[in-house]
Parts: structure tokens; sequence; C-alpha cells
């Protein structure tokens, strides 16, 4: 019987990463196989997830057998054993499955990885240490690169246009960057208009060059 529903991916790998992604696609109701050579990894996520398989995902047999072709959304989460990851990730590219995304643990790994053919090569740990240089360095609270260093920022209001409404602060011509949205301390996210006033407990979005947001998260 098949377990790929439409909504549903395959994580294979249940370490701290691949574990975090298949409970947060859980939470957000994704239907997940998760498979793991380890017994003590699937016991402990038995009943956490759709389906907990213990298996070992190099091995062509096991995966057709759990229908892992037959869906369109496969996360490779083997990180440390190099090896299996790379085997793994090539039975998926050889029985087409549309998305493959795996995580690479070094350049060279990840190098491997895009030459097989890989459309989402992850680099969890540099990311998050790319990701928090910028959240050490401004005084930003929450930080998303859109590419092309182009990001989206929550941050406290600089001090300098609380109180005023935001066509008076004239903060994308002073600063570069746009104030999207704001959340009132205790309520909810709404869309800014040039009337809005800024609070100093409200929480603002901002949206510009990475390093506008960072200068402008600094300024005081
Ligand atoms: P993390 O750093 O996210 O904890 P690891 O690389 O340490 O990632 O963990 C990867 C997981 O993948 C481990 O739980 C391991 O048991 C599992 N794993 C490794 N090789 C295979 C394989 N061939 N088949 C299935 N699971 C595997």
């Amino acid at each position: 019987s098949s377990v790929a529903a439409a909504d549903s991916v395959a994580v294979i790998g249940l370490g701290r990463f691949g574990r975090a992604l298949a409970l947060e696609l859980m939470a957000n109701g994704t239907e997940v196989l998760g498979i793991d050579m380890d017994e003590s990894i699937v016991q402990e996520l038995n009943g956490q997830l759709t389906h907990v398989v213990s298996a070992d995902s190099t091995r062509e047999e096991v995966l057709q057998q759990l229908a892992v072709p037959e869906f369109d959304r496969v996360v490779v989460a083997i990180g440390s054993d190099i090896q299996a990851s790379i085997l793994t990730t090539s039975l998926l590219l050889r029985f087409n499955v549309a998305h493959v995304w795996a995580k690479a643990v070094s350049d060279a790994h990840g190098t491997i990885l895009e030459q097989l053919g890989v459309s989402h090569v992850i680099y969890p740990e540099k990311e998050m240490g790319r990701r928090v240089a910028h959240l050490v360095r401004g005084s930003m609270q929450d930080y998303l690169e859109i590419g092309d260093g182009f990001s989206l920022v929550t941050m406290a209001p600089p001090a300098g246009i609380v109180g005023k409404a935001l066509c008076e602060s004239r903060v994308r011509s002073t600063a570069g960057v746009t104030i999207t949205a704001v959340r009132p301390h205790n309520g909810t996210w709404t869309h800014t208009d040039e009337n809005t006033v800024i609070a100093a407990d409200d929480t603002i979005l901002v949206s510009g060059s990475t390093a506008k947001a960072e200068a402008f998260s600094l300024r005081r």
C-alpha cells in the first residue's frame, strides 16, 4: 500500500536536523514518512510522524518497498555518513523524484550533491552561522535574506522615528528601507501606510538591502 499522499514528504535520516524538519512539517499539517536506520530513533518518533520506519535508505529495494519513488518531495537529512547520503540521493534521482532536498555537511559534500543534480542542497550550519552573524552585528530580532542581498527584518523601532507618522520620518528616503508592517505590543501585524504612527514598544517589519536594514536597526 502506498503512503505517498498528495501533500506528503519523505524525510530520510532523523538526526537533529531531519527530526526538527519532520516535526515542523507535521505541526503544519503535512504528512511525513520518516526513515532512519537507527531503531531507537524510530521508536522515539513513533506516533509523532505519520509513518516512521527503520530501514537502510542506500538499498534500492528498501526504498521501493516504502514507495519512496512515488513521493514528489524527499529530504535526505543524512549528514555525517557522506557515502550513505550520496548513495541515497543518487537512488532518488534515478527514481526521478521531482524535488530532492539534501543536507550537506561540507562544501565538498555539497558540490558532489549539486553535481549529481540535486535541485536543493542545504547547508544548515553554514546558513545558520551566516544568519546569526547578522543578528549579532545588527540589532534585529529576526532576519530573512530573500536573495541578492535583500532582506526582511523585524526589529524595535529606532528612537528617531517613534511618535511620528511614517510620512514625517521619511524612512525610505533617509535610511533606504521600507517599514512594511507594524505590530503593537501584544497586538497583531498590520500593514503600514503613510499615516501610521510608530510607538516605542512596537515591533516593525523592515524590507530593504541587508546592509541598510542592519544599519537602520543600529540607528538610535
Ligand atoms: P544531524 O547532524 O542532523 O544529527 P546526522 O548526520 O548525525 O545528522 O544524522 C543522520 C541520521 O541519518 C542518523 O540518525 C542516522 O541513523 C541516519 N542514517 C545514516 N545513514 C542512514 C542510512 N543509510 N539509512 C537510513 N538512515 C541513515
